[in-house]
């Protein structure tokens, strides 16, 4: 079976992912895409709006949601009500509200929605699940920090109310967290640091806890660092066990020894993931990173830092 897909919002991530690992994979046919900027891709129509798309490419049978997480729910409501499969980019909605509501409403409509997590698709991060389960954690230390100016350059919507801020990449580290914790965390506290110039945050501090463990859990966001990027997540087990997911996902090491290391496949592996599902008729929903996020926001404190500036 080959889906006739089409894409919405022509960004960095469309760029970087979705057109070049949809056109490698035999499931999949781009049939269009819809961009509010008129931009292109090779060989197929592109329209200003999904309502156009959907009108003049009737066979669209998926659409891959790549936009800013502010307009997602609508736009992926309409998708779903003019009967197409729906797959999301992360975050898959600006609220916990509008993400229940999609589920219902794909249930309802009976069409299949997806929600990606790109950096949950690593060997190391499946590996490191195996290995905690039936563990108990004691320590968490989540390290993602990374330069704004050199991932996001540009993109102001990420600086608006809903727009995540540093959430934006630590969503994914959470996305690891939730995958691979054997015991739910929750978030404790958080100070969430704001440009003075900026409504969403350039930096979060944030303290977990665990029905079994009530210190020693942490998640470090910081968009401000130049040099080398840090995305790691380390964390020790009662039995005595280290494990260190590093590089995003992509390599890991047990108890100081490396036990897994491949290249990140992650879009790959979600196109895979996403041509099973349509086959099985099936929708795939995971509320708890953004669950975790919208915690963040809800006990965070508030704390100015310098204006930010592109
Ligand atoms: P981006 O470069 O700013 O692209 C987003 C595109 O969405 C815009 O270029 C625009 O394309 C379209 N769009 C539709 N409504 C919009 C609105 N109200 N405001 C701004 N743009 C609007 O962003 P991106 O980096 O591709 O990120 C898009 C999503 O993918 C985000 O949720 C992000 O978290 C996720 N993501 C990004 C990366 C990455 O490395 N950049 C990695 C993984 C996931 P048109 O003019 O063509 O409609």
């Amino acid at each position: 079976m080959v889906t006739a897909i089409g894409i919405i919002g022509l960004g960095k991530i469309t760029e970087d992912q979705h057109l070049p690992v949809i056109a490698r994979n035999p499931a999949f046919r781009l049939a269009a895409v819809a961009s509010r900027r008129g931009m292109r891709a090779e060989g197929v129509p592109s329209f200003r709006t999904p309502a156009e798309m959907y009108a003049a490419v009737p066979e669209i049978g998926a659409v891959a949601v790549c936009t800013p997480p502010q307009v997602r729910h609508a736009i992926a409501r309409e998708a779903l009500a003019a009967g197409k499969d729906v797959l999301l980019e992360k975050p898959p909605a600006m609220t916990v509200s509008e993400l229940d509501d999609l589920a219902a409403f794909a249930a309802a409509c009976d069409r299949v929605l997806f929600t990606t997590w790109h950096s949950q698709y690593n060997a190391a991060v499946l590996h490191a699940r195996r290995l905690l389960a039936g563990e108990t954690v004691t320590r968490l230390a989540v390290t993602w920090k990374e330069d704004v100016r050199r991932w996001h350059p540009g993109q102001k919507w990420i600086w608006t109310a809903g727009g995540f801020g540093v959430f934006d990449p630590g969503i994914n580290a959470l996305s690891i967290v939730t995958e691979i914790m054997p015991q739910p965390v929750f978030v404790a506290a958080a100070d969430l640091a704001y440009p003075e110039n900026c409504d969403a945050p350039i930096a979060a501090a944030l303290r977990f806890r665990t029905v079994a463990a009530d210190e020693g859990l942490t998640a470090d966001f910081d968009w401000r660092q130049t040099g080398p990027q840090t995305w790691d997540i380390e964390i020790g087990t009662a039995a005595g066990n280290r494990l260190k997911l590093s590089h995003g996902g992509a390599r890991l090491e047990l108890n100081g020894d490396l036990d897994v290391e491949r290249p990140a496949h992650e879009y790959e592996d979600i196109y895979d993931r996403f041509a099973a599902l349509l086959r099985e008729r099936r929708s795939l929903v995971d509320a708890a990173p953004l669950r975790l996020v919208a915690d963040a926001f809800m006990v965070g404190r508030r704390l100015a830092t310098d204006p930010f500036h592109d």
